[in-house]
């Protein structure tokens, strides 16, 4: 695995990839890699030749400063299982890279970002779109690969490349989950042990409203009442929980089978995202 922080070394080694007909395959991450990241690569491994990952933590997508300031940092072990899985470029921007001194253009989200985890974290989509465009403007990937576990983001990236022609096919990754069903993140690591217990009544109430979802729709209130009941009785604290249309991101009256359950909660001071597909 090589591992490049430079933009002209960057361009040279794709180049020199795609001379010999592979296709580049990209994941983008923020380091602190778990399972879920690795899925994604061996989904990219699939469908390219040439397999690059990015980790940059991204500060334009950090509306908390505390967040960023405590965000889960290990690159020698990031770098072992990228090398375990071969990956073929790690990619290691500093954030003068990203963001040269005289840095002032950035691209903004569009309505997908309005709710949800938009209205939470204000500018976070702003942050990512940007950095994605970066990103993919340096690399020049034929495949990226993102996660179902930030759905929104998922579909807002989607959307970016729809909207501004990025030539790139964007494929998606299933969510990963622990044995208890806790969504794999690496602010994970942040959770105490009670926390942890607690995390798990996201998960768990995800799946029970799933289940009954099966046998016929339910009014998407009853939805929402139901997982925030359940994960406050557990002790955590709710931000919000929607039943939404999988394309559009816009609450449904009643959630039907193919609608999607989003749900974000703070264990602590640490923010938990999930979703479930009904
Ligand atoms: P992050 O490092 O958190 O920015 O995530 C980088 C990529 O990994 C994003 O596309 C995430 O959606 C994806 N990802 C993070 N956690 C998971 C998970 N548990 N399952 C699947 N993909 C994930």
């Amino acid at each position: 695995m090589i591992e490049l922080r430079s933009i002209q070394d960057i361009r040279r080694a794709i180049r020199s990839a795609h001379r010999k007909g592979q296709q580049v395959g990209f994941v983008p991450t923020m380091g602190y890699l778990h399972q879920g990241h690795f899925s994604l690569i061996e989904l990219a491994k699939e469908q390219a030749e040439f397999v690059v990952v990015s980790i940059f933590v991204n500060p334009l997508q950090f509306n908390n400063p505390d967040d960023l300031e405590n965000y889960p940092m290990d690159l020698s072990r990031d770098e072992r299982h990228l090398k375990e899985l071969g990956v073929d470029l790690l990619f290691l921007p500093d954030r003068e890279v990203i963001y040269g001194e005289n840095f002032q253009s950035k691209v903004t989200a569009g309505p997908l970002a309005e709710r949800h985890c938009g209205a939470s974290r204000p500018g976070h989509f702003d942050g990512v779109v940007t950095v994605v465009s970066a990103l993919f403007n340096i690399i020049q990937p034929d495949i990226a690969v993102f996660g179902e576990k930030d759905f929104q983001q998922l579909r807002i990236i989607e959307q970016l490349v729809e909207d501004l022609h990025f030539p790139v096919k964007i494929l998606r990754g299933p969510l990963i989950r622990e044995a208890d069903g806790l969504a794999l993140s690496s602010r994970n690591v942040r959770l105490n042990g009670q926390e942890r217990v607690r995390a798990r009544s996201i998960s768990t109430a995800l799946q029970e409203i799933a289940a009954r979802v099966v046998s016929g729709p339910l009014p998407s209130q009853e939805i929402v009442d139901f997982i925030n009941n359940k994960i406050r009785e557990a002790g955590l604290t709710p931000d919000y929980v929607a039943v939404v249309d999988e394309r559009t991101l816009l609450p449904t009256e009643i959630g039907r089978r193919g609608d999607r359950v989003l749900v974000a909660a703070f264990a602590g001071q640490v923010r938990l995202i999930d979703n479930q597909q009904l």
